[in-house]
């Protein structure tokens, strides 16, 4: 739909749901697989829109929004300034927020950043869910012990944490499933 670069340029919307993620950690794939296309978050890394916050129609009103992916010490939390400074204001400002899908890479677990991220949603008591990326870079063999892992990193139980493959198209059906949930229970003021 648009790109803005602060909290009150976004369209107004009935509910919506917020990606974040490092860099890398699959969110513009992911993106393109819940919407079923090749290249709709291209859009979110043309130059001049990485720093801003990409809104995307879902339908019946609601709305997903594709933050900056975060790295080095920008993080909500952990800078309160610039970029940082924009994401926590939109996180914190944006009423109509019901969901935010917080990245964390499976093959590798949450950084000190992601924890860092987890920990500011926890403390400012925000809706988070954690979706663990690449599912398909986990060994078959040892994906029950690191699903408990990477949840325990997190804070978090294995059912609390939804995994998906972008590439293998694990979890993406679940997913959508989940977000139109989420946005529907909200519209109903649930
Ligand atoms: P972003 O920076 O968070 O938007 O991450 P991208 O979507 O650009 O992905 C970063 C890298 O991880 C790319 O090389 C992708 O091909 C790879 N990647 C993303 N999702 C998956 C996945 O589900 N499985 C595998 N094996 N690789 C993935």
């Amino acid at each position: 739909m648009t790109s803005a670069d602060r909290v009150d340029r976004l369209p107004a919307t009935r509910a919506e749901v917020a990606f974040i993620g490092r860099s890398n950690v699959g969110k513009s794939s992911l993106l393109n697989a819940l919407a079923g296309r090749k290249n709709l978050a291209h859009v979110s890394k043309t130059p001049g829109r990485t720093q801003l916050l990409n809104c995307f129609e879902l339908g019946d009103g609601t709305t997903a929004v594709d933050c900056p992916g975060y790295g080095y010490a920008a993080v909500p939390g952990a800078v309160k300034d610039g970029w940082a400074g924009m994401i926590e204001g939109y996180l914190l400002g944006r009423s109509e927020l019901v969901m935010i899908l917080a990245l964390v890479d499976g093959e590798i677990g949450p950084t000190a950043l992601d924890t860092t991220l987890l920990e500011w949603l926890r403390a400012h008591e925000l809706p988070f869910t954690v979706i663990a990326s690449k599912h398909d870079k986990v060994k078959a063999s040892k994906r029950d012990r690191r699903k408990r892992e990477l949840a325990e990193a997190c804070g978090l139980t294995a059912a609390d944490v939804v995994w998906v493959s972008a590439a293998k198209d694990v979890g993406i059906h679940r997913l959508r499933d989940l977000i139109r949930h989420w946005a529907v229970t909200a519209d109903r003021g649930a």
